[in-house]
């Protein structure tokens, strides 16, 4: 390509080529000596070529700069030492020349020297003719120093300018806010960052000062001394507040440094950052690290990190572990003081172990449940969670968890669990020693029942009976509830949570005795059913000062109350077994009562019988006839009696049993009472019995409002049944006040009852002995008549009794404000009235309604005895007419049954009329409510059928 390119030129300079060379040459070299010469020292390459460009001449400057000999040189041509870039351009030039010749040329190309360097020349040539030869010669200088300064130049400059832009770049995207001022702060540059940082723009700032703008105040004295640390040349880096162009204070780090050019300080430039929100998030994660650490300091639970050792070496513990354990942290690090398995339960340490160990091996995490025992010696349920920590080989590095209290809630779990199985047991079991057992061994579990007691109030006789002993010091069966600490608990109905000093103090304010041994921890729960307390559970501690928690009380109520109710459904179940057990009896006891009865009615009645007929058949002596009626008298006395008492079971049981209530003097009864039993324990043939009545001082005013022939239906029965029984010795009968009630008693020293009978004795048709071959007569009765009416009248009978020694039998009877009452002038009594009769009847005429002749001619021969007349009238209506028509009729006995008009009905007619007499009823009705009704037909008073002399005369006493 070269070749033919220059092949092409050397076409173009045919002439050229055609020079007679020798001749040429030495033309030449005479010129270019003579340049030479000219030129001198002056180090210019001097070169000629033809118009081929063959060199035709090159000096030792050309040599030396292009490497090649003179005589290599002459070979070559001046284009094969052109830089190929620069080939095009040199041709067209030096071709020009050669052709034209328009004066001289000078530029600069690329040389290539032997040794492939490339060499920057500029060359001035000219065409020249010698010996009429076009040549061009040419002078040429090594440039290439001045040309690389000069591209070096070029190059930094370029660079400089890279640099500036990019550092135009680089301030102008800048986050961060940069200003450039001049020495005395007065601002050149800033940017946008700037801007945005302050709300300034450019030509807000640009020649301000600086200072002025963003600070005030301290800040402003602050900027100024900064300043001028700049200008010393120091840089400063610190962190201030400045204010934005609206007056709101930033917070900002300032990075202030000096700008040198030729060591000389020309500017100053200033880098700010918004450091607000990094300040604010500083603050917060200092404050979360406050709170975190306050947190852990507060936790009711300690962090650890321990050596998985064989102590479980702590290697830090936070603060939580005094609250833990009682020691201080700096205790067990390193095992200073203690080791932390130490403190660990020995029987517990095994589980731990495991626990951790099987953890470790399946690299899982662990939770685990065990018990400490504090530096205060308490003990502790805890729970830890931990995981281990291992090195990448799985070497186990440490150990790390929490270790919180767990107390609280294993017990509330414990208790959970307890309950769940005494409410259970509450449900299953049938028998009452069964379940205060198990209630033992569970309540054993949860708190300290190392003495434990179950006890049952027995209200009548104020004992306390215990059902469930377990006591380290104390036996005890049954005792008077009296001042004890647990009748104190049942009487307030209160549970009680105290403690030795609490106990010595109710002792103090005399509240209760000390009885038992003493005991420094105690609470008791009372028992209750519906309200009425029924016993209490106990328990108690004599070692231990005050263990017991109101949780244990709250646990204990629990408890009691499912007792109670288990004791409730218990008794219930019992009850109906009983009522089962007691149907069956009942067939055997009525058929025993049959028996009974069929003797009760025929012994008297064989003696009734009997003795009539003797009298009637016989004509017996007057002795003996007297005798005879006496005995007769005596058993139809005992089958009446026996009647009234079927016929009170009958209306009792058919709830039409009723009292008839008024003011009664007590102890006037009684002493009517007691002059009655002189005279039967002389008709019973019991002279040797003492029977006597003890009354409380200063009653003779005591009256109590009740039905009286109850009270004395209710008294005959325990007095006649004492007379029955005793042999010898006393009875005596008397009563006491107490709060609300009177307490009366009937003592004797009589056979006594077996225990085992004191109960039953109060039930129907029971007896102690019931077989047929019974020493004693009786129905079995009368007991349980009395508790009916007693329990009507809102009052109770129970009996004390030591067989052999005698009975005590007790009823008592409720007295309120309202039906008691002292009376200053009492009326005299009926014992008294009994003593001063002296009546005067003859002049009386009474009026005997009565259907039935005998019990007619049986009142008029009372009547008559007292010398009182008396006419009869069969029915009610001829009762009215003899009312109608005698005027001197002093008092009617009104029959209450009787043909045509009954006595009630004659009666409302006779009151209607305006008849004033007194009319007592009579009747033999012993199951209607015959008192009231006669009552309400206008009767004054009733008399009961069989009428007695001694009642009957009373009545007329009272109304004649
Ligand atoms: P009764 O006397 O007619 O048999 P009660 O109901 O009055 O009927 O008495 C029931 C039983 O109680 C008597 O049979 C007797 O066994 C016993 N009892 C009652 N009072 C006494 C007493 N004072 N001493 C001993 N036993 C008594």
């Amino acid at each position: 390509m070269y070749k033919n390119a220059f092949m092409q030129q050397s076409e173009e300079n045919k002439d050229i080529s055609a020079l007679d060379i020798d001749n040429f040459s030495e033309i030449l070299n005479t010129q270019v000596n003579t340049i030479d010469l000219l030129i001198g020292e002056l180090h210019i390459g001097v070169y000629i070529f033809n118009s081929q460009g063959e060199f035709l001449y090159s000096n030792i400057i050309i040599q030396t700069l292009t490497g090649y000999s003179e005589q290599e040189l002459k070979k070559m041509k001046f284009f094969d030492l052109v830089y190929t870039d620069d080939k095009d351009f040199v041709r067209e030039r030096g071709f020009s020349k050669i052709k034209d010749g328009n004066g001289a040329v000078s530029y600069d190309f690329r040389l290539i020297s032997k040794t492939e360097t490339i060499i920057y020349v500029r060359i001035a040539a000219n065409r020249i003719f010698i010996d009429n030869q076009p040549v061009v010669i040419g002078f040429a200088f090594d440039i290439t120093d001045q040309k690389q300064t000069k591209e070096e130049l070029e190059q930094s400059r370029t660079n400089l300018m890279e640099e500036t832009v990019f550092l135009t770049e680089l301030i102008v995207a800048s986050p961060e806010a940069i200003v450039v001022t001049d020495k005395n702060d007065i601002v050149n540059r800033i940017n946008p960052a700037f801007t945005e940082l302050y709300g300034y723009t450019l030509d807000e700032v640009q020649g301000k000062n600086l200072n002025q703008l963003i600070t005030k105040n301290q800040e402003f004295v602050q900027a100024t001394d900064i300043s001028k640390e700049i200008i010393k040349g120091n840089k400063v880096n610190l962190e201030s507040i400045r204010y934005r162009k609206d007056g709101t204070p930033v917070l900002v780090s300032i990075l202030g440094a000096p700008v040198y050019i030729n060591n000389e300080i020309v500017a100053v430039y200033g880098i700010y950052r918004d450091i607000s929100e990094r300040v604010n998030t500083q603050n917060e994660l200092l404050q979360s690290q406050k709170e975190l650490s306050l947190l852990m300091k507060n936790m009711p639970g300690m962090i650890y990190k321990c050596l998985n050792d064989e102590f479980w070496t702590m290697k830090y513990v936070s603060s939580g572990c005094k609250l833990l354990t009682d020691y201080e942290s700096s205790d067990l690090i390193n095992n200073n003081n203690i080791s932390y398995k130490t403190i660990i339960k020995k029987e517990d340490i095994t589980v731990v172990r495991s626990t951790i160990d099987d953890a470790i091996i399946n690299h899982t995490p662990w939770e685990v449940t065990y018990r400490i025992r504090t530096k205060n010696n308490t003990t502790k349920w805890v729970r830890e969670v931990g995981h281990c920590v291992a090195n990448e080989a799985g070497d186990v590095q440490y150990l790390e968890g929490f270790i919180s209290d767990y107390t609280a809630e294993y017990k509330a779990f414990e208790y959970k669990k307890t309950l769940f199985k005494i409410s259970d047991a509450t449900i299953q079991t049938t028998s009452p020693q069964q379940l205060y057992n198990r209630i033992h061994t569970l309540l054993a579990d949860i708190i300290d029942t190392k003495n434990l007691v179950i006890a049952l109030y027995i209200k009548e006789t104020d004992n306390i009976r215990l059902a469930y002993i377990a006591d380290e010091k104390d036996s005890f069966n049954e005792f008077p509830a009296g001042k004890t600490l647990t009748g104190y608990l049942i009487h307030s109905g209160k549970s009680l949570l105290t403690n030795e000093e609490s106990i010595s103090q109710l002792y103090e304010e005399g509240k209760i005795d000390m009885v038992g041994s003493p005991c420094e921890s105690w609470l008791g729960v009372p028992l209750k059913i519906e309200d009425e307390t029924i016993g209490a559970i106990v328990v108690q501690s004599y070692d231990k000062n005050s263990i017991y928690t109101d949780e244990d009380q709250q646990l204990l109520e629990f408890v009691s109350e499912h007792l109670a109710l288990a004791i409730q459904r218990i008794n219930y179940e019992d009850n109906i077994l009983k009522q089962k057990e007691k149907a069956e009896e009942s067939d055997k006891l009525k058929s025993s009562f049959l028996a009974n009865m069929s003797h009760e009615i025929r012994s008297p009645m064989n003696a009734i019988l009997g003795f009539t007929e003797l009298l009637r058949d016989s004509d017996p002596e007057p002795e003996s006839a007297k005798e005879y009626m006496n005995i007769v008298i005596n058993r139809s006395k005992d089958l009446m009696g026996l009647i009234d008492e079927i016929i009170d079971l009958s209306k009792m049981d058919a709830g039409i049993f009723k009292l008839n209530e008024s003011n009664i003097f007590v102890n006037d009864l009684l002493h009517e009472l007691h002059a009655f039993y002189q005279i039967e324990k002389k008709k019973r043939e019991k002279t040797e019995l003492d029977i006597r009545i003890s009354l409380p001082a200063n009653t003779d005013n005591l009256q109590i409002f009740t039905d009286v022939s109850r009270i004395n239906q209710v008294i005959n029965n325990m007095v006649l049944n004492a007379m029955k029984f005793t042999h010898n010795g006393h009875i005596e009968i008397g009563y006491s006040i107490q709060d609300d009630q009177l307490l009366f008693y009937i003592e004797d020293t009589g056979i006594g009852i077996p225990y085992d009978k004191q109960a039953v004795i109060f039930e129907r048709f029971r007896q102690v002995d019931e077989s047929h071959t019974r020493e004693y007569q009786g129905t079995g009765l009368g007991l349980s008549i009395a508790k009916t009416i007693l329990e009507k009248m809102n009052g109770k009978i129970w009996v004390k009794s030591t067989p052999g020694l005698g009975s005590t039998f007790y009823f008592t009877l409720p007295i309120s404000s309202s039906n008691t009452a002292v009376v200053e002038n009492k009326k005299s009594t009926i014992v008294s009235e009994q003593k001063n009769i002296s009546h005067k009847w003859d002049d009386k005429l009474i009026l005997v309604a009565e259907d039935d002749h005998t019990n007619y001619r049986y009142l008029e021969t009372l009547l008559r005895l007292k010398k009182v007349k008396s006419i009869v009238a069969e029915d009610g209506q001829k009762a009215v007419d003899i009312v109608r028509k005698n005027k001197g009729i002093s008092l009617i006995l009104m029959d209450v049954r009787m043909p045509n008009m009954d006595g009630l009905e004659a009666t409302r007619q006779i009151r209607s009329e305006g008849y004033t007499m007194p009319i007592i009823a009579q009747t033999a009705n012993a199951m209607s409510d015959d008192r009231e009704l006669a009552n309400d037909a206008g009767c004054d008073d009733y008399l009961p059928k069989p009428i007695k002399k001694d009642q009957l005369y009373k009545l007329l006493e009272k109304y004649l």
